[in-house]
């Protein structure tokens, strides 16, 4: 069975480099089959996989060769140990809805038979805050079965990290999608690692991983490549890989109790991160 799984945070808190990452380990040093599905406008959610390999994303190739013409090898493309790659891409900057590509995409994908049987694990790198329009359309219609939600230390991803279980608890029943944890992807915030413990267990859910901040992170960037694929002895590559161990191994899979402002506002307050 594929596990289908969709990751949400707030916008440049980290998802896709989380999920680039997580997805290179769980390749590297856990044998699995990966996909990545872009469904960011912003279509960089797969490039560090691609070694800067240029991708057409769903919605560009159907501008260029119509409906009928898109087939999965001109949009899906494989990278570091075979991990499969598409971009939805969105619509030309203003035009349209922006969340219309993911659906667009998905069907696309669904229709041709992209995600085959021999995958463990399809990943959906969703962009932003807000759980809306297509963006909510992997957990609304139940093309993902769990959610993990990146966040940090700093009050506005614990914001959209609450937001995000609100929209969640929205779709859980019709569509059996539940939140299988938070992924703490560290900015070096005082009592980053006990607020998100204290935040984590109040919303019903856990912290699954601490990911540090660390450089090496920036320097694989700069050479278009994942930590695992720039340097598997590294530090950080072994947090990623831990973080793929614990996604395969975890049993806790909920519906989140989301905070109220006011609770959501003395724990800010507790911590001291009111600013
Ligand atoms: P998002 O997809 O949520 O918008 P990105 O994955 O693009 O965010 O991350 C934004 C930037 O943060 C990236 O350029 C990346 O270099 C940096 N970054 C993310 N996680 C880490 C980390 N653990 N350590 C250092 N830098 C990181
Ligand atoms: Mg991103």
């Amino acid at each position: 069975m594929t596990r289908k799984i969709a990751i949400y945070g707030k916008g440049g808190i980290g998802k896709s480099t989380t999920t680039q990452n997580t997805a290179a380990a769980l390749a590297f040093f856990h044998g699995q089959h990966v996909f990545i599905h872009g469904c960011d406008p912003k279509a960089d959610s797969t490039r560090l996989i691609l070694g800067g390999k240029p991708q057409e994303t769903v919605m560009d190739s159907l501008r260029v060769y119509g409906s009928e013409k898109v087939t999965l090898d001109k949009v899906v493309k494989t990278g570091f140990h075979d991990i499969r790659c598409v971009e939805s891409g969105g619509p030309e900057p203003g035009v349209g809805c922006a969340g219309r590509g993911v659906i667009t995409a998905i069907d696309l994908m669904e229709e041709n038979g992209a995600y085959t049987e021999d995958l463990d694990y399809i990943f959906f790198d969703v962009l932003g805050d807000v759980v809306c329009g297509g963006f909510a359309m992997p957990i609304r219609d139940g093309k993902a079965q769990e959610v993990y939600i990146v966040a940090s230390g700093e009050m506005m991803a614990i914001y959209a990290a609450n937001n995000i279980c609100k929209g969640l608890v929205k779709y859980a029943k019709q569509s059996g999608v539940r939140l299988g944890g938070v992924i703490c992807n560290s900015r070096n915030v005082d009592g980053e690692r006990e607020f998100l413990e204290e935040f984590t267990a109040a919303i019903g859910t856990q912290m699954i991983h601490f990911v540090p901040r660390d450089n090496i992170v920036q320097k694989a960037e700069f050479n278009k490549k994942t930590v695992t694929e720039f340097d598997p002895t590294a530090n950080q590559a072994l947090e990623y890989k831990a973080l793929g161990k614990k996604i395969m191994d975890n049993e806790m899979f909920v519906i989140p109790k989301p905070l109220d402002m006011d609770e959501l506002e003395s724990m800010v307050v507790k911590y001291g991160m009111c600013d």
